[in-house]
């Protein structure tokens, strides 16, 4: 069966089951255990689905906001409601666009810039 993303809650079930096979819930956390990309300014949870890469946080909006996937947007964190960075309740996350997102991790101090505004 082919894997692709659909434009239901219910059609995408089977991308939800492969989600909920690599997590651990941690009170109302939805915690990524599988594949993580540290590359970046903080870790993410990534999951390959047909050889396509998706971001875990940005996918499970894409779901539940039936979003597009695509770079037109972030899938930012919500730290006042959630502590892990790996965690993809979208009641945690928020869409944000790079300009929203840079800011919040310099407010946070975890932007590598951010060291020149303290
Ligand atoms: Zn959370």
């Amino acid at each position: 069966m082919i894997l692709v993303l659909g434009n239901t809650l219910e059609s995408n079930i089977p991308v939800l089951t492969r989600l909920w096979k690599h997590s651990s819930v941690k009170g109302n956390h939805w915690i990524w255990t599988g594949a993580i990309d540290d590359g970046g300014n903080k870790p993410y949870g990534k999951i390959t689905i047909n050889r396509k890469t998706y971001i875990v946080s940005r996918l499970s909006l894409c779901i539940f906001l039936k979003l597009k996937y695509n770079d037109s947007w972030l899938a930012c964190h919500n730290d006042s409601l959630c502590g892990y960075t790996l965690c993809w309740n979208p009641l945690h996350l928020y869409v944000g666009d790079k300009s929203t997102n840079t800011y919040d991790s310099i407010k946070k101090g975890t932007h590598y810039k951010s060291l020149k505004f303290k």
